[in-house]
């Protein structure tokens, strides 16, 4: 059992005292979990190991980029021989037109490719495009889906069916929110009421196919064509934000498995390979609205990184057959063992599972599908989920809102384990 931290203890305090709460991004911090965070030294495949010199088997794998686990040999050699050649080049180069070529492989609605530096950029630039495109201004969201830290589209539902959003943080101006529109997940009552509400006013609706960032809402995919129907017989964009879900799935994103095609998509995580990257993708005619061939501006001193291209060419590369038949039965072989022991321990986690990604939901019965299902005590439970965990060597997201994912760095022997330390842990939880 590791129960003392004390090198990530004294990080923890020293940090605080030139980072905002110690951190880069919030989440990490530990709040929801009521722990501090652990500080990590070194990291190789499914292993992280903390500055204390405790291992865990890493089942957050940087939030979901590293497909094939930390410090991947080829996907580094790849890096460290580009890196030799200079880090930036402000100019051109073949590593974009590969990784371009790669996405489009996998996407076959995408004709031509936008690199950015983070998924917020790309999943902000293909709002700005969908508004340029289109000459509307308002926007559709769905609550409970998250498309990074973008001012329009930090925002939740009010009250009511289908509502103009409020801001979820402060700094952020009602003017900013004011075209932001806000709908329920798998309520196509809710879309259409907006459209009704809203004739010829609506740039893009904007989803999460498979949303991911609020536990893992599954929806049905006859919402996702209803969807697409909407948007079409109004002359809106469907903008898929695949920054999660995009190269998880055999042949590319989300939408090969739910079987509707966006007019753009947004990419992000995966597609960088541990680096920093971004992308968003469109037919030609919606593409060459874009600067320089259009007048939709958007830019980057960044985008396009020699270092970040190769990692994702690399990552995309090793996205075999095999890659996914290992992801699938590592994922089967989860749900194998953890399912009977939440039951046998009367389902204080529900495992929700697709493909490579997972999450332990609080609760019991049929899964939510929507943001306002996940119970409100649920950031409780998980927290004692958590720790139980942590303290055998498994490294779970810290908060109940945040899914799990499985890499090719994975083994049947960590699965085991996990299953293993989730039955001692429920015990420890129950006792
Ligand atoms: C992570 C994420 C983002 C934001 O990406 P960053 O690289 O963190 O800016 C946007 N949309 C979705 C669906 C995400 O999961």
């Amino acid at each position: 059992m590791i129960v003392e931290r004390p090198v990530s203890e004294s990080l923890h305090s020293e940090a605080q005292n030139h980072l905002v709460g110690g951190v880069n991004s919030p989440v990490r911090a530990f709040k929801s979990v009521h722990g501090n965070p652990v500080y990590f030294k070194e990291a190789s495949g499914a292993t992280v190991i903390d500055v204390d010199g405790n291992q865990y088997v890493d089942f957050v794998q940087s939030w979901g980029p590293l497909i094939h686990g930390h410090s991947h040999p080829q996907i580094i050699k790849t890096i460290a021989e580009t890196m030799s050649k200079g880090t930036s080049f402000g100019a051109p180069h073949k590593g974009e037109i590969e990784l371009a070529k790669r996405v489009k492989q996998r996407f076959p609605h995408i004709d031509m490719v936008r690199f950015t530096s983070s998924g917020t950029e790309a999943a902000m630039s293909a709002v700005r495009l969908a508004r340029g495109v289109t000459g509307r201004d308002h926007i559709v969201k769905f609550d409970g889906c998250y498309h990074g830290h973008i001012d329009s589209l930090l925002v939740s539902s009010g009250s009511g069916l289908a509502t103009f959003g409020i801001a979820s943080s402060p700094g952020i101006p009602e003017s900013t929110i004011s075209t932001t529109l806000v709908c329920p997940l798998d309520d196509i009552g809710a879309l259409r009421y907006l459209f009704e509400e809203y004739p010829g006013k609506i740039a893009a609706v904007l989803i999460e196919p498979l949303p991911a960032n609020n536990g893992l809402l599954i929806q049905r995919n006859e919402f996702l064509e209803q969807i697409k129907e909407v948007c079409e017989e109004d002359g809106a964009l469907l903008v898929f934000d695949e920054v999660i879900s995009g190269f998880r799935f055999r042949n590319g994103g989300y939408e090969e498995v739910c079987g509707v095609t966006p007019d753009i998509t947004a990419l992000g995580k995966v597609i960088g390979g541990g680096l920093p990257v971004g992308a968003y993708g469109a037919r030609e005619e919606v593409m060459q609205h874009l600067s320089p061939l259009g007048p939709v501006y958007q830019a980057g001193t960044l985008s396009g990184n020699p270092l970040a291209m190769v990692a994702g060419s690399s990552t995309l590369d090793l996205l075999d057959e095999a890659a996914y038949d290992l992801l699938d039965s590592l994922g089967g072989t989860l749900e194998d063992l953890v399912v009977p022991i939440l039951e046998e321990k009367g389902n204080p986690f529900r495992l929700v599972r697709m493909g490579s990604l997972f999450w332990f939901s609080p609760g019991d019965g049929e899964p939510p599908r929507r943001a306002d299902q996940i119970p409100a005590a649920a950031g409780e439970v998980y927290a004692d989920l958590h720790r139980g965990m942590l303290a055998r060597g498994y490294m779970l997201a810290p908060s109940a809102y945040e899914i799990g994912f499985l890499s090719t760095a994975h083994s049947e022997d960590n699965i085991t384990g996990m299953a293993a330390a989730l039955e001692e842990a429920l015990i420890e939880i129950g006792d």
